[in-house]
């Protein structure tokens, strides 16, 4: 029988979610949907000083806005957890002390300013220290030290690390589902710290055992950790666990397709670059996010799918359930994915277009709220003749400000090309026919007023764009008669006065 797929998304509350972290979440939780398997969430915060306060609420509220929902973590406990791993605190010096006694790993007391020496002097010599294989048995560890010593230093309870005693002269072939096959010459490797005397596992020993423990089938991360996997390949055989499959995702470059994306581009940029907007605790200073800029999470996801995957097809728009459908990793490129802050807006156009006009005008009556504009114009009417030319809710203000604010002024430039010296006259005798309207809906209007135009020899030019002006100010908007219709008759004349009155 084969495992039932388990994936988990494994971020560090070290500050607000990058947007590259929500790709990592979306690829795991779809490739988890794809296979009838289960979506984790894990804290791991075991490097308590680079913990952030407030960043565990923001990944949880980050995935909840894009819809990427956990199967389990926090609050959710399948009978895996805790799934922070500050509470799995316990679990972790066993397995240390596991690798010890079979000696996979030894003890290691060299201070932080004996290693700090040993670094300078190599890079005095063009060279870079690695603590390994090559030269452990001249440093101060429980493979040079004489036992005795060992039991004394740590009966006394000196400091001490426990490191990972990587092996000598072997061709480690590691298989990646994105990259194929994969060699690693371990006489590169370091001997990597795995436990601290104070208690707490490093990143690599907690991440081996709580994979374990929870029983992932597949790890799926970003590039940035490859150069770990050779490790914790070797952790895996040094336990006698079965190792999961590894996919390791395509960096997420700059728009100019040179270097990685980092948390500090969005404000050069221009673009944010996190999902929802972040305050720093400590400074203060805040991040854009995507929410905050009016995106829909439908956007934001389609988006990052296609962010180093691609279906194999032309098609672009993609629901979260054709996603499902068709996502694999073995469609996850190997090379990094360019981040175009342009083509987001063209997905947000796109679903902006498929939302309900009821559901846009909601939202848009809580702009025209906080404008403080209380308006009894039909909104979902309104927002279904310009939404074509939005790409956000804000830009539907821009498009239809002229309905709820009669124009105080009016476009120059067109003025000079549309208003002539006999346009008033011509407009002040539209004003009677207009009044004769009885029902003012955008057809009967249209038909009247053209009727009229062709009865009194006026050329079309005359008087459209001048009406156009009255009603709007400027040269834009819908069609007129629409426009009309929604003012009403009332307004539509009173604005028709006014144009005449200042345009004379
Ligand atoms: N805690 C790591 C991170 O912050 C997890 C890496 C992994 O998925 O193994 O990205």
């Amino acid at each position: 029988m084969t495992k039932k797929v388990r994936v988990r998304f494994a971020p560090s509350p070290t500050g607000p979610l990058h947007i590259g972290g929500v790709r990592t979440a979306l690829f795991n939780y779809l490739f988890a949907k794809k296979n009838g398997g289960d979506f984790i969430l894990r804290i791991e915060d075991t490097d308590q000083n680079r913990y952030v306060e407030g960043a565990e609420d923001y990944i949880a509220a980050s995935l909840n806005w894009c819809g990427i929902p956990f199967d389990e973590g926090i609050g959710k406990d399948k009978g895996f957890g805790p799934y922070r791993q500050s509470e799995r605190k316990h679990l972790y010096k066993n397995y240390a002390d596991q690798l010890i006694e079979n000696g996979m790993a030894y003890y290691a007391f060299d201070t932080a300013e004996e290693l700090d020496a040993h670094r300078k002097e190599h890079e005095k010599n063009g060279k870079t220290f690695i603590y390994n294989w090559h030269n452990r048995q001249k440093l101060k560890n429980s493979l040079s030290l004489p036992p005795e010593d060992v039991q004394t230093r740590l009966r006394a309870g000196e400091d001490y690390v426990i490191r990972f005693k990587s092996p000598q002269d072997e061709s480690l072939k590691l298989k990646d589902i994105v990259r194929g096959e994969i060699t690693v010459d371990t006489n590169i490797l370091d001997d990597k710290v795995l436990f601290k005397s104070d208690g707490m596992p490093t990143y690599h020993l907690a991440n081996i055992v709580d994979d374990h423990l929870m029983e992932i089938t597949h790890v799926i991360r970003g590039e940035e950790w490859l150069p770990s996997l050779a490790l914790h390949v070797l952790l895996y055989r040094a336990f006698g666990w079965d190792s999961p499959q590894f996919a390791h995702l395509p960096l997420i470059l700059k728009p100019t397709g040179k270097g990685k994306l980092s948390k500090r581009d969005g404000d050069k940029l221009g673009f944010p670059v996190f999902p929802l907007e972040w305050k720093d605790p400590a400074s203060g200073d805040v991040s854009r996010g995507y929410r905050e800029e009016g995106y829909f999470p439908e956007a934001v996801v389609n988006f990052l799918a296609l962010l180093g995957w691609n279906p194999g097809t032309d098609q672009e728009i993609f629901s979260k359930e054709e996603l499902i459908r068709a996502f694999d990793l073995e469609r996850v490129h190997k090379s990094g994915a360019r981040f175009d802050p342009e083509k987001i807006k063209w997905f947000n156009h796109h679903y902006l277009q498929e939302k309900d006009d009821n559901i846009l005008s909601a939202a848009f009556g809580e702009l025209l709220q906080q404008k403080g504009i209380d308006t009894a114009l039909p909104l979902p009417k309104i927002v279904s003749l310009v939404k074509e030319r939005a790409t956000f809710i804000a830009d539907l203000w821009e498009q239809t400000s002229f309905f709820f604010e009669a124009p105080s002024s009016y476009n120059e430039k067109a003025v000079k090309k549309q208003w002539k010296e006999k346009t008033a006259d011509i407009i002040k005798q539209l004003i009677p026919v207009l009044e004769n309207v009885t029902d003012f809906s955008s057809a009967t209007t249209e038909e009247t007023v053209k009727t009229w135009i062709g009865e009194n020899g006026f050329g079309f030019g005359q008087v459209m764009p001048p009406l156009r002006l009255a009603l709007v100010g400027e040269m834009k908007g819908p069609h007129i008669f629409d426009i009309t219709e929604i003012l009403g008759k009332e307004e539509s004349i009173a604005r028709i006065r006014k144009a005449i009155d200042t345009l004379g």
